[in-house]
């Protein structure tokens, strides 16, 4: 079965004047986020991106960013992968959690 993380809070952002469609971002996702149509990447599946960073390290064309790292979606993965609660820097105080 393929994971679903949180709708819509990816900070994932594709520039695709920047794309030179060479395909690296294709291969190296773990979750099929996206796809090349007429040699310029696209995002098909935004919530399905764990933030991860692979794309952006690997993109030759610095056309992609992404908060790798950072965010609700990781701190749900730590969690899972420590067995506690999930837990980052935006609970609390600031109540920007989904
Ligand atoms: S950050 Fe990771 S999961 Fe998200 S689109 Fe890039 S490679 Fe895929
Ligand atoms: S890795 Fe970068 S340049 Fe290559 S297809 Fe993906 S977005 Fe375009």
């Amino acid at each position: 079965m393929k994971h679903k993380y949180l709708k819509n809070v990816a900070t994932l952002k594709l520039e695709a004047e920047k794309c030179i469609g060479c395909g690296m971002c294709v291969t190296v996702c773990p979750h099929s986020v996206f796809s090349i149509d007429m040699r310029k990447a696209e995002i098909v599946d935004r919530n399905s991106c764990m933030e991860c960073g692979a794309c952006v390290k690997n993109c030759p064309a610095s056309a992609i960013e992404v908060q790798a790292g950072v965010g609700c979606a990781t701190a749900v993965i730590n969690g899972i992968l420590r067995g506690t609660e999930p837990d980052c820097d935006c609970s609390g105080n600031s109540g920007s959690c989904y």
